[in-house]
């Protein structure tokens, strides 16, 4: 493993075809539950090959077996349900996950699969949450009175399967809060309710955030209790790392650098990735410095997703060549 500049991805890749259609199938009844698990490790399978392919440093299980972030948590949590049809996007329907009881944790949610992909590779798999502010922003609460204790509750929750797969191994646990991202004012309760979730861990501790504005919750926002702040920054003309380098960022922490759009089907070039790295390197050393793309390749086709981590891959060996980091 080279010395700095390394490699992850935000956690989601694209379901393939067969997987998407095996779903459909489920939904309506025509599969079993088995069989639709077969498929899920088959695809988790595909997933590890690529990013070990593509060389990458710290893998994830590319959640084939997750929907939707958050209503993959809230099918299983004690609490939550899944509610009726609700519009989202003009014509888009989505099912919107409803609190209806108490937030408790009733067994692990992600620590087969995780356990299954880190069976397939040497490389360490990193443990991805979703965070206990969106599990909330992104629900109906038809329960609590109080939403700070709604959020603790599912930091509680959450906690746990933290905790479940730090003494199964995970070195790196990821917990996402895009929601939090375009509501900073409410940055005091997600810190709360983010130490909670991390407490006590061993692994390295990462929380992934989409784009937002940064710059007004500055410094404030890196009080979030994790190592890590993993950012989206290429699709934002890198205006972070101006934010960065005019105000500082913590000796203690670590960045993951956004380098690949991935609302863009275009593919970037070498020469992109490059500019982007370059970027990272003027506020933050290699050593401290991870190199991934923006968010979750979802929403990418596999074949785009396939191509940009090359991309990444290929302008990364030529900064690490610079930099005489390749071993
Ligand atoms: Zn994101």
């Amino acid at each position: 493993m080279s010395q700095g500049l390394l490699t992850t991805t935000v956690g989601s890749f694209p379901k393939p075809d067969y997987l998407q259609k095996a779903r459909n199938q489920y939904a309506a009844g025509r599969l079993s539950r088995e069989e639709l698990a077969e498929l899920e490790r088959r695809a988790t399978r595909e997933v590890i090959a690529l990013q070990e392919e593509v060389g990458l440093d710290i893998l994830v299980d590319g959640e084939m077996y997750r929907g939707d972030m958050v209503a993959y948590f809230a099918e299983l949590l004690e609490g939550m349900a899944i509610g009726g049809l609700v519009r989202s996007y003009g014509n888009r329907y989505y099912h919107k996950p409803v609190v209806t009881g108490a937030i408790g944790w009733p067994s692990p949610m992600s620590l087969e699969m995780w356990r299954f992909a880190q069976s397939l590779t040497q490389k360490p798999v990193k443990g991805v949450l979703t965070g206990p502010y969106t599990m909330m922003e992104w629900s109906f609460n038809d329960y609590y009175d109080d939403r700070r204790q709604l959020v603790l509750d599912m930091a509680r929750a959450m906690h746990q399967e933290a905790v479940e797969l730090d003494r199964a191994g995970a070195r790196y646990i990821q917990v996402d809060e895009p929601a939090l991202s375009t509501r900073l004012e409410d940055l005091d309760l997600a810190i709360e309710a983010m130490s909670i979730v991390t407490q006590g861990l061993r692994a390295k501790t990462i929380t992934h955030m989409c784009y937002g504005d940064f710059a007004s919750a500055y410094p404030r926002f890196l009080d979030l209790p994790v190592q890590q702040f993993d950012m989206e920054t290429a699709n934002s003309g890198y205006d972070l790392a101006d934010l960065f380098k005019a105000r500082g960022f913590p000796e203690d922490r670590e960045l993951a650098w956004g380098v690949i759009d991935v609302h863009n089907h275009l593919v970037e070039t070498p020469e992109q990735v490059v500019m982007g790295i370059r970027k990272g390197l003027e506020v933050l050393p290699p050593e401290r410095l991870y190199i991934d793309p923006d968010c979750g390749l979802k929403t990418r086709t596999p074949e785009e997703a396939a191509a940009k981590l090359r991309v990444m891959m290929e302008g990364l060996r030529r900064v690490r060549k610079e930099l005489g980091l390749e071993q």
